[in-house]
């Protein structure tokens, strides 16, 4: 299927990836670099329908947004194709929309996220040719979201989330609630982190007036796994690290294939195939119930666990033991 890509009249930024039948919502910000404050923050939702070749335009601010010249009006859905002329607000910031052929063919399913080819299909707005650089996590250990935060300001690796899930390039879906972004030290071959919008450090600060919200994230976490193109042959959890390392709230999304070069010790495999990883849906429950989340005391004593495979709860000696043993239960891993 072809890969759709908005692209500015004006030049003023790379083109951005309007990944296939999900919404993306643009207007006043550093992924436009709009600045004028008619423009509102959320100005046009824009879902490409890329086996049809067309762009759904939905105006979603105040001022008008207009498609060769005629305005959309607010709420109003306009179908958009190639050669038109998108106005973003107020006959302003020009942009048109191209569908290219995947370079990929689709062809590419069975390699990680972090490569490149792989990263186009997995819809994410990248620029075509752009390399995903090699990195290696900065975070030394697990600590409680209290030690973490003493010593940590701006710049300090646990505020990492904040820079990521306002840079374009880790973005894969934005609503008016919350951003998903692609884990940058993933530990599957699929692992994304929904985050709200709204400054919530952690689960801890976690209460019932933000029932709706958490649901709305987890609703969002079944969306992405669902536009998984690997959805049928992997599992997924998603949930949140009872002791995060990283400020702002962030719910995990991951496969438990748990296939990739970032997972690399017990502390890793622990964190998400105990009781460490708390599941959304309790998460929900507890916020329902009680008001606020409660973790269990000793948690942190589950990442010195010994490593037991989370299909067969086989105990294996080391990380590279239980990899190899999880090929048995992940044929495809063999590849
Ligand atoms: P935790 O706080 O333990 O729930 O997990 C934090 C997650 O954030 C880990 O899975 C990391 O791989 C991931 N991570 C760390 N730094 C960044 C970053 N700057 N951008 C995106 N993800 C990150
Ligand atoms: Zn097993």
């Amino acid at each position: 299927m072809p890969i759709c890509w908005l692209v500015s009249g004006e030049g003023n930024h790379r083109p951005i990836r309007l990944p296939h039948l999900q919404t993306v919502v643009l207007g006043r910000g550093p992924e436009t670099t709009i600045k004028d404050k008619k423009c509102s923050r959320q100005q046009v939702e824009l879902k490409a329908e890329c086996n049809k070749g067309y762009v759904k335009v939905k105006q979603l601010g105040l001022n008008p947004t207009s498609i060769d010249s005629v305005v959309v009006g607010k709420g109003n859905e306009v179908k958009m194709k190639p050669g038109q002329k998108l106005h973003i607000v107020n006959q302003l910031y020009q942009y048109t929309v191209q569908f290219k052929e995947d370079p990929t063919g689709g062809q590419d399913r069975t390699k990680r996220p972090r490569e490149p080819a792989s990263v186009d299909r997995e819809s994410h707005r990248e620029v075509p040719g752009m390399k995903a650089a090699k990195q290696t996590e900065k975070v030394p250990t697990l600590v409680s979201h209290g030690e973490a935060t003493k010593s940590s300001g701006i710049g300090h690796w646990s505020q990492g989330l904040k820079e990521s899930m306002q840079d374009p390039k880790m973005q894969v879906y934005k609503d008016d609630k919350v951003v998903v972004i692609k884990d940058k030290y993933p530990k599957a071959r699929y692992h994304w982190l929904v985050l709200p919008w709204q400054s919530i450090s952690s689960l801890k600060a976690l209460r019932e007036e933000h029932c709706d919200l958490v649901k709305h994230m987890h609703q969002i976490a079944d969306q992405m796994v669902q536009q998984c193109p690997d959805a049928s042959s992997l599992s997924f959890r998603t949930g949140y690290h009872a002791i995060p390392s990283m400020s702002h709230v962030h719910l995990h999304v991951i496969s438990q294939d748990f296939d990739s070069p970032c997972l690399k010790n017990k502390k890793h495999w622990n964190s998400f195939t105990t009781d460490y990883f708390m599941d959304s849906h309790d998460v929900i429950q507890m916020l329902e119930t009680n008001g606020k989340v409660a973790v269990k005391e000793g948690t942190s004593e589950m990442l010195k666990l010994p490593l037991r495979c989370h299909m067969c709860h086989r105990e294996l000696p080391t990380i590279p033991a239980l990899k190899e043993h999880l090929k048995s239960h992940f044929p495809q891993l063999r590849k």
